[in-house]
């Protein structure tokens, strides 16, 4: 299926068509031409930003009725057209057609948590410590707020950044990933019919090195929320510093899974293979280091074996999918550049890892088997740099102690598992495990709209994102003293 209809940038309320477009190829299907979107340029968000400083005054002090309106009215539209949007987003990302369908439901959810956020925004009263004086405490907009998102949650990460945006009064002018456009465009085309005014919300398109650092170099913005990699990451705080801006970054991760002797073996693999390769590994949460202690380590390899066996990949749309192809051609040749990595450093490549050229109807993708080495150890590249894909390694260890150790051993911290069937151990690792988010007995990836997400060390910096914490980036707190 082809089209030649253009998607154009949404800015002050008005589509605007940049200097060129660029094709968005379904990796499922390489034939499959998702949409050519715009390629917009620093114009295209010196235009957004001057939008939403005229939209700010007005936005910002409209009252939480409208506000809560609008998400509302956006959360509903998302909810009624999940399947189409879930396949949308399918195709043009390679989650399969569920997982897709899930996390657009998820935005829906978002977008509706927050319509109600708003109207929770609370602040604080106290007495002065001089005689007849009251005080204050409450929250404000922060401003005009850019947004820069990845790829792999191309719908449910621009919601979770949008909606409290909004929610709390901000602007916003929003850079998604170039590979997946068509899912931000859906998205920005449903919130353009929500009862926003024009400028409130504004979608700029084009490549990160255009357009992500005009927005964050514009003296225009104020806060810039990113997800995305350490080492683009890294350069925004370092650019925005410059200028003072707020911000908030959710990066990397190489995220640890233990499974001890204790372990119920079945449920332990179940969750292992959930977390390393459901949505082809390419999750922020994916659980990439499975820290295995030894009682229970050659069962484990063995059950992971068969269970992987059974995994199908294939075209992300078709039913009965496990897993779907690598998003684009440059992850592919990174992951596959990892297992060559893998095995020259000495571990054992257990099962999968390979190439496969075609889905089973023929079609040409980026397709490659779930992999799992086996003998490795925490020094090894595998196990200390984020990888991205299907790829996880098994590290053996002694005792609960060691392998907690091996856990906390990564610049990265962003969510760790432990399977066990130890009261004393779950509660000790919940308090010790150096990760934003822990979980015991269940997936490292997979978590609720209505709680913070985040990590920390190289995974994550700044205020938190979702639940009623992301109110700390997408607002200001100001003091106010009265003498009566
Ligand atoms: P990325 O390459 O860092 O890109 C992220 C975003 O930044 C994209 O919109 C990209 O635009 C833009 N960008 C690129 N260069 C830029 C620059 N110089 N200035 C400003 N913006 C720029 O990351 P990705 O490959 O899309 O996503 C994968 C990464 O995201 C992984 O490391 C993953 O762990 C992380 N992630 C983290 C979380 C979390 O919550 N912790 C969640 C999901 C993903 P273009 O792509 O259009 O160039």
């Amino acid at each position: 299926m082809t089209t030649s209809q253009d998607f154009n940038n949404l800015i002050n309320g008005e589509w605007l068509a940049g200097p060129s477009t660029a094709p968005n190829l379904n990796p499922s299907n390489l034939a499959d031409v998702v949409g050519h979107y715009t390629q917009g340029g620093a114009d295209h968000v010196n235009a957004a930003v001057a939008a939403a400083q005229a939209a700010f005054p007005a936005w910002s002090t409209s009252g939480i009725q409208a506000r809560s309106d609008a998400l509302d009215n956006i959360g509903r539209e998302i909810l009624a057209r999940k399947e189409e949007l879930g396949i949308l987003l399918a195709r043009e990302e390679g989650k399969t057609r569920p997982e897709g369908i899930g996390e657009v439901t998820r935005a829906g959810h978002i977008f509706k948590f927050f319509a109600g956020e708003c109207l929770r925004l609370s602040g604080e009263t106290l007495p002065s410590v001089r005689p007849g004086i009251g005080i204050d405490i409450t929250r404000e907009p922060v401003g005009v707020v850019g947004l820069i998102t990845p790829w792999n949650f191309p719908v449910a990460i621009p919601a979770w950044k949008i909606a409290p945006a909004l929610a709390f009064g901000n602007c916003v002018v929003l850079k998604p990933a170039d590979l997946v456009s068509g899912s931000a465009w859906a998205l920005a085309e449903i919130i353009s019919r929500s009862g926003i005014p024009a400028g409130v919300f504004n979608l700029v398109m084009g490549r990160g090195s255009v357009i992500g650092d005009a927005l964050v170099n514009h003296p225009g913005v104020t806060a810039i929320s990113f997800t995305g990699s350490v080492g683009v990451g890294g350069r925004i705080a370092q650019s925005a510093a410059q200028s003072f801006k707020k911000v908030q970054l959710e990066m990397g991760g190489k995220n640890p899974q233990i499974v001890l002797d204790d372990a119920n073996l079945t449920q332990a693999v179940e969750l292992c293979v959930q977390s390393s390769f459901f949505s082809t590994g390419q999750r922020c949460t994916a659980s990439s280091r499975l820290i295995v202690t030894e009682g229970i380590y050659p069962a484990f390899i063995e059950a992971m074996k068969a269970r992987m066996a059974t995994l199908k990949v294939d075209d992300a749309l078709k039913m009965g999918t496990d897993i779907g192809p690598v998003s684009s051609e440059s992850q592919l040749a990174q992951n596959l550049s990892y297992i060559a990595i893998g095995k020259a450093e000495g571990a054992t490549l257990a099962c999968g890892g390979e190439r496969l050229p075609r889905s089973s109807e023929g079609h040409e993708g980026y397709y490659m088997t779930p992999a799992l080495f086996s003998e490795s150890t925490p020094e090894m590249r595998i196990n200390r740099e984020e990888i991205f894909g299907p790829v996880a390694s098994v590290i053996c260890v002694k005792d609960y102690e060691e392998a907690l150790a091996t856990a906390n051993d990564t610049p990265f911290g962003l969510a760790a598992g432990l399977a066990t069937t130890s009261l004393k151990y779950a509660t000790h690792f919940k308090r010790h495990s150096q990760s934003g988010m822990v979980m015991v007995n269940l997936p490292t990836a997979g978590v609720d709209y209505h709680v913070p997400f985040g990590g920390r060390k190289g995974s994550s910096y700044g205020p938190r994102e979702q639940g009623k914490y992301a109110q700390e980036f997408f607002t200001t707190v100001k003091t106010a003293y009265t003498l009566a």
